[in-house]
């Protein structure tokens, strides 16, 4: 029997990716299957969104941060990169550029490319990869209803087992059981706690809760990813709306009690948390503060208030 095509190339991948140093055809970006990275989970990637702006341009949200941390990620797992700050900056606007896309999700990720087994590899010279796909909304529904969350069983690695502020592919493995835990009993997105029982992000977005005005977020110490959206956030929280945001220790008790509960990610962006393993959030409907702050979001990323136009780089 023909051998089903699994990994046909879906018609929202841009027509190039940018392959260490140049610009080859989707179909062409090919690696070997006995590649190190695939076999041991070692690379870091990032994903980062560009948004059209008011004039029909591009216009990619906080480069700059994302590009930091793609680096110190490398640094991390000792990664030996080709190239420099700008040189990724300039590839990664080639490649939106290329795409032809005014809006898209793009993906650098630095790999070991280097058919070899054993975990010691014999370089530690990376591969840099650049793709950039269409993606609406990635919880669907949810940013606008609101997301049903369940906590599931698997716990983020503890900061003495994974250095988890690096985007580190290795990660997801736990993000990907967390995940299809919560959606294949029916959850719109899953929720994870650190080691020690305390709340610490969703699989791919962090958390903040809101209760009597006071916004909350786990520390970095809760296992989490230091999200470039919380961030954001944590910035429009307190200089647009005059909040006090905690990043403090959260027990599910405190979430389950909260007013109004929210995640936040470059993917899901601002998407309000309507319930917690079954309980209610608030009145079980996306909270007012949440709901101000996606839009606020929405503005800022489509380039709509010019106090925070400091944060895109256009693709002219
Ligand atoms: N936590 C995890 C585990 C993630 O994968 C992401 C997405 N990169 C985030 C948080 C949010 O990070 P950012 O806002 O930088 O996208």
């Amino acid at each position: 029997m023909k051998q089903k095509m699994v990994n046909k190339p879906m018609s929202d991948w841009g027509k190039k990716i940018w392959f260490d140093g140049k610009l080859v055809p989707f179909e062409e970006a090919k690696i070997h299957v006995m590649t190190h990275s695939l076999h041991y989970g070692v690379g870091v990637f990032e994903g980062i969104r560009a948004y059209e702006l008011q004039d029909g341009v591009p216009g990619i949200f906080r480069l700059d941060e994302h590009i930091d941390r793609l680096i110190n990620s490398s640094k991390t797992y000792r990664f030996e990169l080709s190239y420099g700050k700008s040189e990724i900056r300039q590839a990664i606007i080639d490649t939106v550029r290329e795409s032809g896309f005014t809006e898209c999700y793009i993906r650098p990720i630095v790999f070991l490319n280097i058919p070899r087994l054993g975990i010691k590899p014999p370089s530690r010279k990376a591969s840099l990869v650049i793709g950039v796909m269409k993606w609406g909304k990635y919880l669907g529904e949810a940013y606008y209803k609101g997301a049903r969350v369940m906590t599931v069983q698997w716990r983020r690695p503890p900061p003495h087992v994974l250095p988890i502020n690096a985007k580190a592919t290795g990660n997801y493995l736990n993000s990907y059981l967390a995940t299809i835990e919560a959606k294949e009993r029916g959850y719109d997105e899953a929720l994870l706690l650190d080691h020690r029982g305390f709340v610490s992000e969703g699989p791919g977005q962090n958390i903040f809760i809101i209760r009597k005005n006071k916004v909350m977020t786990p520390p970095l110490h809760a296992s989490i990813l230091p999200g470039i959206t919380r961030d954001t956030v944590i910035t429009l929280l307190r200089e647009k709306f005059q909040l006090d945001v905690l990043e403090t220790d959260i027990t599910l008790g405190m979430l389950y009690e909260a007013d109004e509960a929210f995640y936040a990610g470059t993917a899901v962006e601002v998407t309000p948390i309507r319930e917690v393993d079954d309980r209610p959030i608030g009145s079980g409907e996306p909270g007012e503060i949440t709901k101000r702050l996606q839009k606020m979001y929405d503005d800022i990323v489509h380039g709509r208030i010019s106090e925070y136009y400091r944060w895109i780089t256009r693709v002219d």
